[in-house]
């Protein structure tokens, strides 16, 4: 229904039962017994859908794209002079305008929206996109497993059994490590707290959450960063940033976007660029759709491309680049979203 949008038989329900509404906010109407199982699933299924930004021409004030909820419901009151005002009038060039409204928004509310990775792109439609999966697209299969995932994660380890683990083509110690993690006895801050050895649990990270198994190893915040060097191999410029709390994708296709912008404006013409991710090579080497949670970086990055200069994507292992996982890491510490160095 919200993403095939041109099937048959997907038209005939909107017009008997959505008009111009969007079909992921629509509240409850009773239908055909079709239309009441399709709400209940919708129902279920309505978590798993993230607004995600693309040209920014949602309203600034009436759409959830800041995940806090409608910003109307943050402040006092909406000036009349801003009703009108879509993201992409306040957020211009990377950076946030907020001196162009004639609403007071909260210190928090914008201290909030300043650490929001926020990247446009005219190509790519503001929508909901299904973030089960990074390419954002809804299968049923996918729909499927995010209702087990909840499930799992209330019956915690104890159900299921881990055997495989040991199955894996992989050093005893990683298995040993994996093993570990899932039956949630990694010594993580949380864990020595609880046995009594610790008095505080906070990540030692970010600070701001404590650091379960889960935290350390997928939710914690991240940063991305990144250097040029000259073709002897000195520095020449580097740059860092933090994402909050994202994935490591993100971090890698950041760390692109960042490095071509800045080698753009220094105005390098011939350019080496190493990833080491080898997805964001093969994302920036194929077609993506447009349902994709960072369909706007990556259409930016090709963007980019095509302008008249040589750029060449390679790809380098971690620990090969040494230095950028480093400023990864600083970038991850440091609460400014972007930040370029030159010494
Ligand atoms: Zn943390």
């Amino acid at each position: 229904m919200h993403q095939n949008c041109d099937t048959l038989w997907v038209q005939v329900l909107r017009h008997k039962y959505l008009n111009d509404d969007m079909f992921l906010t629509i509240t409850k109407k009773s239908g055909s017994i079709t239309w009441n199982a399709i709400m209940k699933a919708l129902l279920a299924l309505k978590d798993g859908f993230q607004y995600r930004l693309g040209d920014g021409n949602s309203s600034f004030w009436y759409t959830n794209w800041s995940g806090i909820g409608n910003l109307a419901n943050q402040v006092m009151y909406v000036d009349i002079h801003d009703l009108q005002m879509r993201v992409r009038d306040v957020y211009i060039d990377g950076k946030w305008n907020f001196n162009l409204l004639y609403t007071t928004i909260p210190v928090d509310v914008m201290d909030h929206l300043k650490l929001l990775p926020v990247c446009l792109n005219s190509q790519v439609v503001d929508r909901y996109t299904w973030k089960g999966n990074l390419n954002g697209l809804y299968t049923a299969k996918d729909g499927y497993s995010w209702l087990n995932r909840s499930a799992f994660t209330d019956n915690a380890t104890n159900d299921i059994t881990w055997n495989w683990v040991w199955h894996i083509p992989a050093p005893e110690k990683i298995k040993f490590f994996i093993w570990t993690a899932l039956h949630n006895a990694l010594p993580t801050k949380t864990m020595l707290s609880h046995r009594g050895l610790l008095q505080v649990n906070l990540c030692p990270r970010c600070n701001i959450e404590e650091e379960t198994t889960l935290h350390c190893l997928r939710n914690c915040i991240s940063g991305f960063g990144g250097l040029i060097r000259n073709s002897d191999g000195a520095w020449v410029h580097g740059f860092a940033g933090n994402i909050g709390f994202s994935n490591i994708l993100h971090a890698e296709l950041l760390a692109v976007y960042h490095g071509l912008v800045l080698a753009w404006e220094l105005d390098i013409k011939d350019l080496w660029c190493y990833s080491d991710s080898k997805i964001v090579i093969k994302l920036l080497s194929n077609h993506v759709n447009e349902w994709h949670h960072y369909a706007a970086i990556i259409y930016n990055i090709k963007d980019l491309l095509t302008r008249n200069w040589r750029v060449r994507l390679l790809h380098t292992l971690r620990e090969g680049n040494t230095c950028a996982d480093f400023l990864a890491k600083f970038g991850a510490r440091n609460p400014e979203a972007y930040n370029s160095k030159k010494d």
